[in-house]
C-alpha cells in the first residue's frame, strides 16, 4: 500500500427531511444563493418548492439557472457565471444528479476567472478561486455530491472533457433516499451501472497489498448487485434507495482509490467520447464498453486481479484463474442485461462512423489507462467490439 492522504471533505447530511438544515449551512456563507436544477423533475416531485420555503425561512435571496441538461452543456455553465457575477451571489445550491452538480463546480470554478470557463476542460487553465457549493441530490450515480470531479460536453466541439479539484468538493450534500423514489428505470439502472463502474476504475489497477480497499470495493459492487434488482421491482424501496444512495458516494470519494497510484478511467474516457456524439446516457454507455474492456484487456498480467473480483464478487468457484476471470466478465454482461441496460452499441443505434475520431479524443492527450495502457488503436478495437 502507497503513502496516501485523504481527504473527504464534504459534511453527509443522510436520512429524510434532512433538506429542513441547509439553511444554516448556506447562511454560514452569505445570503444570495444560486438555485441551479435540471429539466423540472425537482417541480414534479415537490422537492422544489420544499427548498424555496427553506431557503426563505433562512432569509436567503435566491436567483435560479434552471433546465441544466443531462450531458450538462458548457453553455449553461456561463449562463450560471454571469447570473452569480450579476448578482454577486455568495454560493451555489445544485439540486439534480451528476449533471447538476457537475455543472455548479463549474459555475463555481469559472466566476472569478477571466476567461471562457471550457478553458478548465482543455486543460487551458488552472482552477484558483471558487465559490462554495452545495447539493440536494436526486439520483444515486457518479458520486459527484461527494468529489471535487466535474464532467462538461461542448455540442460545438463534440467534446466531453472532465476537470476537478479538491476546493469543488461540496460543502454539504443532502442524501435523502425518498427524493430517488421518482427516478424511472432507466437512469435508475443507469445509475447502478455508472457507482459499478466508479468502482472497476478504481479496483483494476496492479498495485498490490490494498486487501482493506479491494474489500471495501467489493462490497459497494456487491451492494448494487443486491439491491439494484429490487429497485426495478419496487422502486419506493427505501432500504434498497438508501443503499444504492450511500453507494454512489462512497464509490467515488477517493475512499476505494488510497494507497494506489491511480485509478484507470480508460472506459469512462472512451464513454465520454460516446456520449459527447451521441448524447447517450453515460450509464448505459458503461453498461456497453466495460464488459468488453474487461476482455480486451485480459492478459497474464491482469488475470489475477479479474479472477479475484469474478470469486469475490460473484462467488465463481473452483477453475483456474483465466476461466474464473471470463465467467465473472459474462456474470457482469448478464448482470447489466438483467437492469434492461444495453450490452452493445447497435442497440442504441451507434454504428462505426465516428470509432476513429472517437478513438482520437479518447486520446487527446496521450495513451489512457493503466491496468493496461491504451492506445488509439486499442480504443478503435475496444469500440468495434461493442458493436
Ligand atoms: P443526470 O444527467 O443528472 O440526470 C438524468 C435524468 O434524470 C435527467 O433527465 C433528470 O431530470 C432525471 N432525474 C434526476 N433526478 C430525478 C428524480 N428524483 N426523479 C425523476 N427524474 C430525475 O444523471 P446522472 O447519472 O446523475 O449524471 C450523469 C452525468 O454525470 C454525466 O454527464 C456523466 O458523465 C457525469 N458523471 C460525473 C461524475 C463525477 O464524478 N462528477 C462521475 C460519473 C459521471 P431533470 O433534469 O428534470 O431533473
Ligand atoms: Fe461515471
Amino acid at each position: 500500500m502507497k503513502n496516501f492522504t485523504y481527504l473527504a471533505s464534504t459534511k453527509i447530511l443522510f436520512g429524510k427531511n434532512r433538506v429542513e438544515e441547509i439553511g444554516n449551512e448556506i447562511a454560514a456563507f452569505g445570503q444570495t444563493v444560486l438555485l441551479a436544477y435540471g429539466g423540472g423533475s425537482i417541480k414534479k416531485n415537490g422537492l422544489y418548492a420544499k427548498v424555496l420555503q427553506v431557503l426563505e425561512r433562512s432569509s436567503i435571496n435566491v436567483v435560479e439557472l434552471s433546465g441544466i441538461q443531462p450531458n450538462p452543456r458548457i453553455e449553461s455553465v456561463r449562463e450560471g457565471i454571469r447570473l452569480c457575477r450579476e448578482n454577486k451571489v455568495d454560493f451555489i445550491l445544485g439540486v439534480g444528479g451528476g449533471s447538476v452538480i457537475d455543472c455548479i463546480k463549474a459555475i463555481s470554478m469559472g466566476v472569478h476567472y477571466e476567461g471562457d470557463a471550457w478553458d478548465f476542460f482543455i486543460r487551458k487553465a488552472k482552477i484558483g478561486k471558487v465559490l462554495p457549493i452545495g447539493a440536494i441530490l436526486t439520483l444515486a450515480a457518479t458520486g459527484s455530491e461527494m468529489n471535487g470531479n466535474t464532467v462538461i460536453s461542448n455540442e460545438e466541439t463534440l467534446e466531453k472533457r472532465a476537470s476537478g479539484h479538491d476546493s469543488l468538493r461540496p460543502i454539504f450534500s443532502v442524501l435523502d433516499p425518498t427524493y430517488t423514489f421518482t427516478v424511472n428505470t432507466w437512469q435508475t439502472a443507469a445509475g447502478v451501472v455508472d457507482v459499478m463502474s466508479h468502482i472497476f476504475e478504481q479496483y483494476f489497477t496492479l498495485d498490490a497489498g490494498t486487501f482493506v480497499q479491494d474489500a471495501m470495493a467489493e462490497g459497494i459492487l456487491k451492494t448494487c448487485i443486491k439491491y439494484g434488482p429490487t429497485l426495478l421491482d419496487d422502486p419506493e424501496n427505501y432500504e434498497a434507495r438508501a443503499n444504492i444512495m450511500w453507494a454512489s458516494s462512497l464509490a467515488l470519494n477517493g475512499l476505494t482509490v488510497t494507497g494506489k497510484m491511480y485509478g484507470d478511467w480508460a472506459t469512462h474516457g472512451i464513454e465520454h467520447e460516446v456520449s459527447a456524439i451521441y448524447d447517450l446516457t453515460h450509464g448505459a454507455g458503461l453498461s456497453i464498453l466495460f464488459p468488453v474492456w474487461m476482455k480486451y484487456v485480459l492478459s497474464d498480467r491482469t488475470v489475477p486481479k479479474l479472477a479475484q473480483y469474478a470469486r469475490n464478487v460473484w462467488g465463481v468457484g473452483h477453475m483456474d484463474d483465466h476461466e474464473a476471470a471470463l465467467e465473472g466478465i459474462d456474470k457482469t454482461r448478464a448482470f447489466f442485461t438483467s437492469l434492461k441496460m444495453p450490452t452493445t452499441l447497435n442497440e442504441v443505434n451507434i454504428d462505426d462512423k465516428y470509432i476513429g475520431q472517437m478513438a482520437e479524443g479518447a486520446c487527446k492527450f496521450g495513451p489512457i489507462g493503466v491496468f493496461q495502457k491504451l492506445g488509439k488503436v486499442d480504443v478503435e478495437a475496444i469500440l468495434s467490439q461493442s458493436l
